[in-house]
């Protein structure tokens, strides 16, 4: 380890995706410019770089999923595919000025606080140590993918892909296909397969709820009138809304059980309803009609997915996987089935020790930040930072996310980790930590707050669902509104973070630091 005690940047920032273009953008708006993000890919994006599977799109609309710093209005369809979401992406880092301070193709493998020189000591995959005075964390909740634990599965000869890790040269056209799993993604990608497949055959274990998608292209007159800023505006902030009623209503209303109750069962009759007008056979209904309580998972929307199962070269799997096979997979029933190619979308790891973030993180005394959580539970206060993680903010944390476009979580928490970094720097210190107290009442409050939700109370705990964890608890979602979520990161006590300087001397050369110097990409 290399023991200088000058920082090059003041701040690093992990992952260019959504999460670290908003920090970026944050940070130069609280006047720091010495920064640099790092992102594994060779592209910026983020989800919207590592998914490229066939019918890839986002499902909150898109003149809603843009930063409100920079909002776009010209968009091909009311919900965008992710190529165009990536195209975004892109747009954003160019107009903001972040180009120039990304690092491409290289990823972390392991963050360490230096407790002398109050900085953080990254390595990366291109075999660099960068230092940085502060770090944000911003790498996506759902980055891991998570492959199925099926015995058997290394032995198969098959092409075998995760959704997540799409493999674009391999041609499926006309060839046998299985798909395991029904969530988000699947509902996107099984339409898509169906239309070139010989055979289709989806293993479902867990039904999901699906509304239609009120999706149409975008045509010069809708565009036209997304261009007038106030129009943008006000339908960026009602579909918000929407869309945190859609996913959250039910989280946020944790104090009000009946009227929980009462919201999700009409939820559940409406689509009861659409399922019916998609499929007439009773049985195949019964099979694709979730026996959780909708909002237990998250819910998805398709206007394709039900009538694919209508198909005569689709088939709907229920039976339990028993193994796969050198060609196929075997059900417990005894059924064989042969598979030229088996598709897992089967999710990602979240909040998960290894995956959250996915690289080893140690603060101080050399406590490692998963071992931590581990044994203490997920925390952090407002989702953002974690006593004896000095210097450190997460984007996507613990209890961070009202659910929603995650859009306005971004903002959120990038708003705050550049309010603190800020302060620090006004203030002339090195270290900036959050304080016990504020961090436990903030964490006990949530924690009761999740736990008093229908996720445990009315029949989540046996739906699989990624809302709660291994340890079973719900760190993935704060319940509160995203409007709770928007005011208190931004305006959070700034003495509930305490600010101390070990080294001045330190200080001093970091805020003179030559930036065009330390920007220069590592070769
Ligand atoms: P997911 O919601 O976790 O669904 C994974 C699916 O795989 C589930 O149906 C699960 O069944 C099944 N599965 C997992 N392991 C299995 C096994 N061993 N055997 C059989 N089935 C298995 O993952 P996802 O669909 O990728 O969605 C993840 C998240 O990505 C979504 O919640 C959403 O937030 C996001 N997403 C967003 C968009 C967008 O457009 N914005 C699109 C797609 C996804 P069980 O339910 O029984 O575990």
């Amino acid at each position: 380890m290399s023991t200088n005690s000058t920082p090059t940047f003041q701040v690093l920032v992990i992952g260019a995706g959504f999460g670290g273009i908003g920090t970026g953008v944050a940070l130069r708006r609280s006047g720091i410019e010495n920064f640099l993000i790092i992102e594994k890919w060779h592209k910026v994006g983020g989800t919207w770089n590592a998914n490229t599977y066939p019918g890839v799109a986002v499902d909150v609309p898109s003149p809603i999923y843009n930063f409100s710093f920079q909002q776009r209005s010209h968009w091909s369809r009311f919900f965008a595919p992710g190529k165009e979401i990536q195209r975004y992406a892109e747009e954003v880092v160019d107009r903001q000025g972040l180009r120039g301070k990304l690092r491409l193709g290289c990823g972390a493998t392991e963050a360490r606080f230096d407790e002398a020189a109050d900085l953080w000591r990254v390595r990366t995959t291109d075999g660099d140590e960068i230092t940085a005075r502060f770090l944000v964390s911003a790498v996506g909740a759902l980055e891991q993918p998570k492959p199925p634990a099926i015995p058997g599965i290394d032995g198969y000869s098959g092409r075998l892909m995760h959704t997540a890790r799409w493999d674009h040269s391999y041609d499926y056209s006309g060839k046998r296909v299985a798909v395991i799993g029904t969530g988000a993604t699947a509902l996107q990608v099984i339409p898509q397969l169906a239309a070139k497949v010989e055979q289709l055959t989806v293993f479902q274990r867990t039904a999901i709820w699906v509304a239609p998608k009120l999706d149409f292209p975008m045509g010069a007159l809708s565009n036209k009138a997304l261009d007038f800023p106030p129009t943008q505006q006000a339908v960026r902030f009602l579909g918000n809304v929407a869309v945190n009623a859609f996913l959250g209503l039910g989280l946020a209303l944790s104090n009000y059980p009946r009227l929980t109750s009462a919201v999700l069962g009409t939820g559940e009759a409406a689509l009861k309803a659409y399922l019916f007008t998609q499929i007439r056979d009773p049985e195949l209904r019964r099979a694709l009609t979730p026996t959780y309580r909708l909002g237990c998972k998250r819910p998805s929307i398709s206007n394709a997915y039900f009538r694919t199962y209508t198909q005569p070269h689709v088939e709907l799997v229920t039976n339990p996987i028993e193994k796969f096979t050198t060609d196929g997979i075997a059900t417990e029933d005894g059924t064989l089935r042969e598979f030229d190619m088996v598709v897992t979308a089967t999710g990602f790891q979240v909040m998960d020790k290894g995956a959250t973030p996915p690289y080893p993180v140690y603060g101080c005394g050399g406590i490692e930040l998963g071992e931590f959580w581990d044994q203490n539970k997920y925390q952090a206060y407002e989702g953002v930072s974690v006593p004896a993680f000095p210097n450190m903010f997460h984007i996507f944390g613990p209890y961070g996310y009202a659910p929603g476009s995650v859009i306005p979580l971004i903002e959120a928490t990038a708003a705050h980790s550049a309010r603190a970094i800020k302060e620090t720097v006004r203030r002339g210190a090195t270290r900036v930590e959050i304080r016990q107290e504020p961090h436990d009442e903030y964490f006990t409050r949530m924690y009761a707050r999740n736990k008093n939700t229908y996720l445990f109370k009315q029949g989540c705990a046996d739906s699989r669902t990624y809302y709660i964890n291994y340890q079973g608890d719900g760190p993935a979602f704060r319940a509160t509104t995203q409007a709770g979520m928007y005011w208190s990161n931004r305006h959070f006590p700034l003495d509930h973070y305490r600010y101390t300087t070990t080294r001045p001397a330190v200080l001093e050369s970091v805020a003179h630091a030559d930036t065009s110097r330390a920007l220069i990409p590592h070769p």
